[in-house]
């Protein structure tokens, strides 16, 4: 039986066909470009697939849209109550009033204390949750580095944080550079090891090809269960019965 993961082209727009052991066609649009994925039973060939994409073409165009026209990420006030991801994990803000030097800090596992002067304003307060969270990055970096490079072989020159409005990472291949996007550190441990390794076996391939392919099943077996974590929120889904 045909399973797995191949790629379509409609009307000019590539659509990830999943084949696996499901009942139901299952369209989705994810972000941060509009990404469109389609699951659908083994049983259905890609000219099936095809029909079915044509049918419901206007509500993908209509997601995509959408999702160009809305903000990024949804404003942040930073004060107490407020949801904050560290590590995959929710913690409620709580901003603890101190005259002394201002400082982070997670408690009883539920957490994320902003240890401040109560006076300050959203931007300094900002500044600190930011500069934790690439301390953070940074402490935790080394390690995954290392491990991925005894396991791939792949030998990283140097690594680096970035805010990077688009992308999860880069790398340069003739330096053996690479750079993650600072929102990593909210996300769970596997995506951003995910990451990672996608950047590192860019060295050896430039585009997404098979041979990309290849090597991330050979170094990272479950990448796809990680890839699909960090992107687990989609924008809009719809699911039909074939
Ligand atoms: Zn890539």
């Amino acid at each position: 039986m045909n399973t797995g993961e191949n790629t379509i082209i409609v009307n000019e727009l590539p659509v990830t066909v999943i084949r696996k052991k499901i009942k139901n066609l299952h369209l989705a649009v994810y972000p941060p470009d509009g990404w469109v994925r389609i699951a659908v039973p083994e049983i259905i060939d890609d000219e099936a697939v095809r029909l079915a994409i044509i049918s419901k073409f206007s509500w993908i165009k209509r997601q995509i849209r959408l999702f160009q026209d809305q903000p990024r990420q949804s404003v942040r006030e930073l004060v107490t109550g407020e949801s904050h991801y560290y590590l995959g994990r929710r913690y409620l803000l709580d901003i603890t009033p101190t005259e002394k030097r201002p400082f982070v800090e997670i408690k009883n596992k539920k957490k994320l204390v902003l240890n401040i002067n109560e006076d300050t304003g959203i931007e300094e307060r900002e500044k600190l949750l930011t500069d934790w969270y690439r301390k953070e990055m940074k402490r935790i970096l080394p390690d995954i580095v290392r491990r991925w490079e005894i396991k791939s072989g792949l030998q990283v020159g140097s690594f680096g944080i970035k805010r990077m409005k688009t992308k999860w990472g880069s790398c340069n291949p003739a330096h053996k550079r690479i750079w993650l996007n600072l929102e990593l550190i909210k996300k769970p441990t596997n995506c951003l090891e995910y990451i990672v390794v996608h950047e590192m076996v860019h060295f050896l391939e430039r585009t997404h090809n098979d041979n990309f392919v290849d090597h991330m099943d050979r170094i990272m077996p479950q990448w796809r269960t990680f890839r699909d974590e960090l992107n687990s929120l989609p924008l809009a889904h719809e699911n039909w019965q074939y």
